[in-house]
């Protein structure tokens, strides 16, 4: 297998799509300009032609330079104590150790800085850890960025370690694309540094079927093999996978890759993304298409993430709540009561 380094290193050819057109370069240039692009050769690879669900994920569309909605649709600035910490929750934190990523999504929520702003320090590292270990109430911290898995092996180690002397955290997370964007990322040699933290959790994200390649499975066993619990997290957009058959298909094939659907996210309202928002009644019908459908393994929490935090939505299972008696609809919108105890 290529080593990562090197598939991040090769070049990609935009002529190469099938059905592109030299209006089309222009236009990816001129989007490119205020947010960058960069595919990693794999990725790339995984692009049929033009306007796939691939290709949307990752080339860059003029429709990007629309001014409508916010920078920060979640406040997460104002959640920032210091550099690189989002603390918004009682007891768990975000922990932003890098500002790349193997490649940038065109939907990304943090379109404000991934791959704008130069990387992050050694120094701000040094300050993220000093706020978890004045905090005591932190038990859970989420390593995200960018993407963490950008740095090299040992970087990641001298984190872990690192985090690892702090007695009050207890759960270690880790949000990456790479096993779906760059799975050879995933080696050996870091499954071996990352087994060492244990409990360790990661959360990676797939949001299409074509991205459930016979490398993100082989990334995928081996981060199981190494004892760490994966959950998926999907955006829900438009054009890419805002419909049942999608979602579904996706779910099954998680599942069988041993990894966990845990959230369907609502797309959020970050600038120069509005041409991938869906309803929210879209969203809805995709849980609703699952939940009782299809084991409930694969049926992931929908939520809209806000300023105050993920907020879940569900379909309308319960009717009717009075003097203690409930009027339930099941999957099939049949009605059933129960009376409270
Ligand atoms: C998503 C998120 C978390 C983690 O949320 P869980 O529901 O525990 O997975 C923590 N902090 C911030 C700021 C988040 O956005
Ligand atoms: S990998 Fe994550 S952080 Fe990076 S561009 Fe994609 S969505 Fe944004």
């Amino acid at each position: 297998m290529e080593e990562w380094r090197t598939i991040l290193s090769k070049p990609i050819k935009l002529e190469s799509i099938k059905g592109i057109t030299k209006e089309d370069i222009k236009n990816i240039k001129l989007a490119a300009k205020t947010y960058p692009m960069y595919i990693n050769s794999y990725y790339f690879s995984l692009i049929k032609s033009k306007d796939d669900p691939i290709y949307k994920q990752c080339i860059p569309n003029i429709e990007e330079l629309n001014e409508d909605l916010s920078e920060d649709p979640l406040a997460e600035e104002t959640h920032t104590p210091t550099n690189g910490i989002v603390h918004k929750y009682p007891d768990r934190a975000l922990f932003l150790i890098s500002n790349i990523c193997t490649m940038y999504c065109r939907f990304c929520t943090r379109k404000r800085k991934v791959g704008k702003k130069e990387n992050i320090s050694n120094e701000e590292i040094k300050q993220g850890l000093q706020y978890l270990k004045d905090h005591e109430e932190i038990r859970d911290v989420i390593l995200s960025g960018g993407d963490p898995l950008t740095h090299d092996d040992n970087k990641i180690e001298y984190i872990l370690k690192q985090l690892r002397e702090i007695k009050h955290i207890e759960i270690i997370r880790l949000g990456t694309r790479v096993p779906c964007a760059l799975p050879q990322r995933i080696t050996e040699n870091l499954c071996n540094i990352l087994k060492k933290y244990h409990p360790i959790f990661i959360n990676t994200h797939f949001n299409h079927p074509n991205e459930i390649t016979e490398e993100s499975s082989k990334a995928c066993t081996m981060l199981a093999n190494a004892g760490i619990p994966l959950g998926n997290q999907t955006v829900l957009l438009k054009g890419i996978n805002d419909n049942i058959d999608t979602i579904k298909s996706l779910v099954h094939k998680l599942l069988k890759i041993r990894v966990k659907p845990y959230y369907l996210y609502h797309a959020d309202k970050a600038k120069g993304t509005k041409h991938f928002m869906t309803n929210v009644k879209t969203g809805m019908e995709i849980i609703k298409g699952l939940r009782g459908w299809t084991s409930g393994l694969a049926v992931p929490q929908y939520v809209i993430d806000t300023e105050g935090g993920k907020i879940p939505i569900l379909p309308e299972y319960l009717k009717e709540y009075k003097d203690g008696k409930i009027i339930l609809k099941n999957y099939q919108d049949k009605e059933f009561t129960y009376i409270d105890p």
